[in-house]
């Protein structure tokens, strides 16, 4: 199995394990903090050695690790937080039914749909599943977008995992061009997006495959347009 470490900013790093069983990346991400490691994310428990040999490459231990963020509930975002005792771990309420391992009861279900937890604002993003979250880190302006918006099954870019990404984000566009969203969920969508740009985000961390550095703001708003035109269509249908 194949995993890449790499710093994203200044302490802030992602790790992408290579998951042949699901032919895509699964990312996490690594928060240094003078208090302790938050970890957006956490990846499958199959994965979790990954974690501890990332840690290590921070000289760090999986006891450093003070708080745990999840974007969803899905296992490859879940499961992984269960070797990391000493983390308060956090996710929304309405994720409770999807984690089936560790136990949901060692996460808080407290957050709702807007506040802030640690040093993270964290935004309801209503796609994917039905409590999806999207975490800001003001101090690096880096935004995790869990799989709201990701690259699941997807290559890297052609200039490397954290990179501007340019194939990705066309990629990504001619996606949604062809419906990638299902018509019943792009309502959520366009709003989850729309919120995301209030935000001053320098770098998006998605919960599968390519990091994209620099001018996020333009990519947000390309993808609003195209969706926006999809959807006046739909209703002169
Ligand atoms: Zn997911
Ligand atoms: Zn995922």
């Amino acid at each position: 199995m194949e995993y890449l470490f790499e710093a994203v900013k200044e302490n802030v790093y992602v790790l992408a394990i290579w998951d042949s069983s699901w032919n895509s990346y699964n990312n996490c991400y690594f928060i240094v903090q003078e208090d302790g490691i938050t970890l957006i994310d956490s990846s499958k428990e199959a994965h979790s050695e990954y974690l501890v040999q990332s840690l290590k490459q921070l000289g760090k231990s999986p006891e450093d690790v003070k708080f745990v963020l999840a974007t969803h509930g899905h296992e490859d975002h879940v499961q992984g937080a269960s070797i990391l005792k000493n983390a308060k771990k956090y996710i929304h309420h309405q994720e409770r039914s999807l984690i089936e391992y560790p136990e949901p009861d060692q996460f808080h279900f407290d957050l709702s749909n807007r506040g802030v937890v640690d040093n993270f604002e964290y935004l309801w993003v209503g796609h994917h599943t039905p409590g999806s979250l999207a975490f800001y880190h003001r101090p690096s302006k880096v935004l995790f977008t869990g799989d709201f918006l990701c690259f699941f099954g997807d290559p890297l870019s052609k200039d490397g995992l954290v990179s501007v990404g340019n194939d990705l984000r066309h990629e990504w566009l001619e996606f949604l061009r062809n419906g990638g969203v299902a018509k019943d969920d792009l309502n959520d969508f366009l709003n989850g997006l729309k919120a995301m740009n209030g935000f001053n985000v320098d770098v998006m961390c998605t919960g599968h495959g390519g990091v994209l550095v620099g001018d996020i703001e333009s990519f947000v708003s390309e993808l609003l347009n195209v969706g926006t035109k999809l959807q006046e269509i739909q209703v002169e249908n």
